[in-house]
């Protein structure tokens, strides 16, 4: 099965058992806006928590907020988005589709590095235990013909890029032959500049009314909220503010199922230091991230740092955390230095002073910061993508499962009667009494266990627990494991325990 058809048997899974919905599908849905479902939201409330768990209650020195998704409109000039939160936007006059020119170059290029990595792959096939995978990848002639296209590709996409020359992105287009996907056709218009940010009307309309934006980020309600945090909290620098909220960005492509979304969520820190001090904490907390992500057993080499060449003018170290996703590795958050840059403008356009008196030094200054950027839905989409499985089994059968986490899996236990009759139900629904102030639990009694079990793998629920006639003499209970299908007989009253020990957060926070 190629990544593309893996990838929409994943959107029609997330679907179909409740995770995710396109949002007002009855009129067909809304481009790039997307429900989340019965199942997924809890999946995504899991993900929040493990997030905000490890940032505020493993951090003595960070706390959260929640500010408005309103802003008042000068913090998006303070910020630079009115100014330049653009993209550079292409149309192919056939297909009417529009597409980001940066994005099309980009895709071109990582086709070259998959085409060089299955050329590795190949000699590491053909040379076996004897393979060298620097001289290889040094002297191989295919490979060196794909790196130096890649590199005179990449170089002028760059310059292109630095110099903000959006009539040379087009010519890089048109000079590689990329073909529109859906007309097939190189018919491109010019390329020209978007802001992506969303706009309207706050007030009553008529004269009186201003022009808001929908935050396009998070962190800019850190910002304008850090000197009342830092007052209010007595908080001393070094320290740290997280949120988790909704972001809103007029995305041109939007194709990526919920990687790509015009509302989303972020969960964002920014960490407030001393000038000077920065690179630490920005090396700090580039490794406290990967660990949160390495933490939850997906692989570590499915992550990688992507550190970035070109700086935004604001910053002065920046990375991206990478995943591997079905259709290759992709931005999944963000780490920036940003200077003073946010407070520096902030405290310039409204005249309060955002400075901080270090107490012990007794110096004065507007903090530096470092930020860790995340969306949830694209960790959702990291973490879904890499749970789902299609297995063959002994008997030939095959079995969908969802081998998320644990301790983010929607449904914990599903608690299951082997027949709706003798007295079972009654004893499976006192089970389920007992665990579901614990945990988030399933009751169901309909259809064969078989079909049952299929449906808990579907939407990774780690243990189901089966009431059968034998219960009612010996207090035990059948207990089945998800990833390895095995069965055993559990007391009753140690169940809590057995669940609790696989799937309690706080097991997988000690290990940060
Ligand atoms: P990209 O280059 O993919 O557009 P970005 O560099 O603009 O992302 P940031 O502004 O750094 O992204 O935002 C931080 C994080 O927010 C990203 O790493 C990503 O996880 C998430 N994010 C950004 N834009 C979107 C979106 N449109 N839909 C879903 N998540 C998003």
């Amino acid at each position: 099965m190629t990544q593309d058809e893996l990838f929409k048997i994943l959107v029609a899974h997330c679907k179909e058992y409740g995770f995710i919905f396109p949002s007002s599908e009855i009129y067909d849905g809304l481009a790039a806006v997307y429900d989340y479902g019965q199942m997924g939201v809890e999946l995504k409330n899991n993900i929040k928590q493990y997030w905000w768990n490890a940032m505020t209650r493993l951090n003595e020195n960070i706390v959260g907020i929640d500010a408005a998704v309103f802003m008042h409109p000068s913090t998006w000039v303070a910020s630079g988005h009115v100014a330049a939160f653009n993209d550079p936007l292409i149309d192919n006059r056939d297909s009417k589709k529009r597409y980001r020119a940066d994005v099309l170059i980009e895709d071109y290029l990582s086709k070259i590095e998959e085409k060089i990595e299955k050329e590795v792959a190949k000699g590491r096939k053909r040379f076996g235990d004897a393979f060298d995978e620097a001289q290889f990848r040094a002297t191989n002639p295919n490979v060196l013909r794909e790196k130096a296209h890649y590199d005179e590709v990449h170089a002028r996409y760059k310059k292109a890029e630095d110099t903000n020359d959006l009539a040379e992105y087009k010519q890089i287009i048109l000079d590689l032959g990329i073909v529109c996907p859906i007309s097939g056709t190189k018919n491109w218009t010019d390329v020209r500049q978007f802001n992506l940010m969303f706009s309207t009307q706050f007030g009553s309309t008529g004269e009186g009314a201003n022009t808001v934006y929908l935050r396009p980020e998070t962190a800019q309600g850190i910002f304008v909220d850090y000197i009342n945090v830092q007052k209010t909290g007595r908080m001393k620098v070094p320290f740290g503010i997280a949120q988790i909220g909704k972001a809103f960005r007029n995305e041109v492509v939007a194709r990526q199922f919920i990687f790509r979304m015009r509302e989303f969520e972020q969960m964002e820190m920014e960490f407030f230091c001393k000038p000077g001090t920065e690179m630490e904490w920005f090396k700090k907390w580039k490794e406290n991230r990967m660990k949160w992500h390495v933490n939850l057993g997906m692989g570590a080499e499915n992550y990688r740092f992507h550190d970035h060449e070109k700086l935004a003018h604001y910053a002065n170290a920046a990375t991206d955390i990478e995943f591997h996703f079905p259709f290759g590795f992709k931005e999944l958050e963000g780490i920036h230095s940003r200077t003073d840059f946010d407070l520096g403008n902030h405290q310039q356009l409204s005249g309060r002073k955002l400075t901080y008196f270090d107490p012990e030094t007794g110096e004065s200054y507007v903090p530096y910061c470092v930020e860790t950027s995340i969306g949830v839905d694209r960790m959702f989409l990291a973490v879904l993508s890499h749970s789902y499985k299609q297995e063959t089994l002994e008997n030939g059968e095959t079995r969908v499962v969802l081998s998320l986490p644990a301790p983010l899996a929607p449904v914990k236990a599903a608690i299951l009667p082997l027949v709706k009759k003798d007295g079972l139900p009654e004893v499976a629904q006192e089970i389920m009494n007992d665990l579901k102030y614990d945990f988030n639990c399933q009751y169901e009694d309909k259809d064969s266990i078989g079909k049952r079990y299929r449906r808990q793998d579907a939407i990774g629920t780690p243990y189901c627990i089966t009431v059968d006639h034998d219960t009612l003499n010996d207090h035990c209970v059948t207990v089945r494991d998800r990833d390895t299908m095995q069965q055993e007989r559990v007391p009753i009253a140690e169940l809590k325990a057995l669940i609790d020990k696989k799937v309690n957060l706080n097991n997988l926070l000690r290990n940060l």
